[in-house]
């Protein structure tokens, strides 16, 4: 028989109005990733990226999400509160069709993982750093069926996956096959 669990869950909620365009988060975001941690600061690196169009008081925090190997075909238009976003402005899909949410030097796909850390932080960094509390942390409990979390140990494989399917679709299979192999046998 099926049974319930909890699962802790933890989300960064995004207050629209709060947000001033600071760009705070995407600095602080690609420091803490830069490899020697905090040696430099570029906002191309940050897995959150801010649509900023000032003359249509448009400020909107996006986090990297999922990589997809192909872009969508149905696009909409939003209309909030009377501004107007473009169709791909909510989309946190690190996308064929655009920049956003590509390394820059290698291409390959950035994804938010919440700045994981050994010891771990106390809270993301852009929400740390975000001083107009635009970014808030949320941890809560929720009930989930046992086989919703098993579906979730699945998950690193996934990812695992589609970091490889990405590195595919950039190098070619063989680099990668090859370069993997030489990796194992170091091992
Ligand atoms: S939670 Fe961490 S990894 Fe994710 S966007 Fe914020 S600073 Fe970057
Ligand atoms: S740090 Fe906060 S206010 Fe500044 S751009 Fe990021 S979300 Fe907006």
């Amino acid at each position: 028989m099926m049974g319930k669990k909890t699962k802790t869950v933890k989300v960064i909620n995004i207050d629209l109005e709060k947000c001033n365009g600071c760009r705070a988060c995407e600095m602080i975001c690609s420091a803490f990733h830069a490899s020697e941690k905090y040696s430099s600061n570029n906002p191309a690196r940050s897995r959150i990226r801010m649509i900023r169009r000032p003359l249509e008081d448009i400020y909107l925090p996006i986090y990297a999400g999922e990589y997809t190997a192909a872009e969508c075909m149905g696009r909409d238009k939003y209309v909030i509160d009377g501004k107007e976003y473009d169709e791909c402005d909510f989309c946190r899909a690190s996308c064929p069709s655009r920049e956003a949410f590509k390394e820059p030097d290698s291409g390959l796909p950035l994804k938010c993982d919440m700045c994981e850390d050994d010891p771990p932080q106390e809270e993301p960094l852009c929400v740390k750093w975000c001083l107009s509390d635009a970014l808030t942390y949320e941890i809560r409990e929720e009930e989930v069926e046992d086989e919703e979390e098993e579906e979730q140990k699945d998950l690193t494989q996934k990812e695992m996956e589609r970091s490889i399917k990405a590195l595919a679709d950039r190098y070619g299979l063989d680099k990668v096959a090859n370069s993997m192999a030489r990796l194992l046998k170091k091992e």
